[in-house]
């Protein structure tokens, strides 16, 4: 028996007015798989990860997640088993760190939401300032709490963009060995979208590298260094960045 893929997108389009901004991308993640999305800046990411959470409907193509199509109702049974971080959603910043998990833990109607919280608080080192409001976070701070609140509901699809971005390269290099080993773990399907090269290699059995919308390669690390005949991904990533855009494929 085929497995269900836990993402699973065709043709999908979105312009914003005249602009394309994704254009006719396909893909798939399976269960358990950790794929990187890189591209970029204005390459595509966030407008396709904000379309697998049903915040912005395609302007074509279809998007399946857990087998539900995120464009219909099945959304709604989707969402509780998906999560996302981005260091660019801003948490309610007048409640504490626990405050605030403890209503987006109530918003996904978890059970032991109190225990689950604490957990996470050991697990990612926020026991020093759970008592502590949102806006006195600094950036990695709040980040860290962002990937806690993107835990809670134990996901089985995580969708990450830029989930170390205003880290420093401590906290980093912690934040993405606890991916890697949640990933292991749980058996987590997570999409990652990120600018740094490393972080990818590290965690992503296979990576897409978008340029205006569109897929231009895709591939295991090994894979992609050996059509590229480069040694690392940034140079890969800056050749197809580098490359007029119908040469790139
Ligand atoms: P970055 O790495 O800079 O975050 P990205 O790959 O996430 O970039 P998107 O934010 O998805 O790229 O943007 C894709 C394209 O869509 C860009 O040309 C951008 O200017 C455009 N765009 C994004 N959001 C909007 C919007 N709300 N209205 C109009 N155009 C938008």
């Amino acid at each position: 028996m085929t497995e269900t893929p836990a993402i699973l997108v065709t043709d999908l389009v979105k312009d914003y007015g005249d602009v394309r901004a994704v254009d006719g991308i396909g893909f798939t993640v399976a269960p358990g798989e950790v794929v990187g999305l890189l591209g970029g800046n204005g390459a595509g990411k966030t407008t396709t990860i904000s379309m697998l959470l049903g915040l912005l409907l395609p302007t074509a193509g279809r998007i399946e997640v857990l087998g539900g199509d995120m464009t219909g109702g099945a959304r709604f049974a989707v969402l509780p088993r998906m999560n996302f971080a981005s260091p660019y959603v801003n948490l309610p910043y007048r409640l504490t760190v626990f405050q605030n998990l403890k209503v987006y833990g109530l918003l996904y109607g978890i059970k032991g939401i109190d225990a689950r919280i604490r957990g996470l608080a050991r697990d990612l080192d926020l026991e020093p300032f759970l008592k502590t409001p949102a806006r006195k976070l600094s950036s990695g701070q709040k980040t860290r709490v962002t990937l806690a609140k993107a835990l809670l509901n134990e996901p089985e699809v995580l969708l990450l963009d830029e989930p170390t971005a205003s880290l420093d390269p401590d906290t980093g290099d912690f934040v993405r060995a606890y991916l890697e080993t949640y990933a292991r773990e749980s058996g987590c399907a997570i999409l990652l979208a990120s600018h740094n090269m490393q972080e990818v290699e590290r965690l992503c059995g296979r990576i897409m590298i978008m340029k205006r919308g569109r897929i231009h390669a895709e591939g295991s690390p090994a894979d992609l260094a050996r059509r590229f005949g480069r040694a690392s991904l940034e140079e890969i990533f800056l050749d197809i960045a580098r490359a007029p855009s119908e040469a790139a494929s």
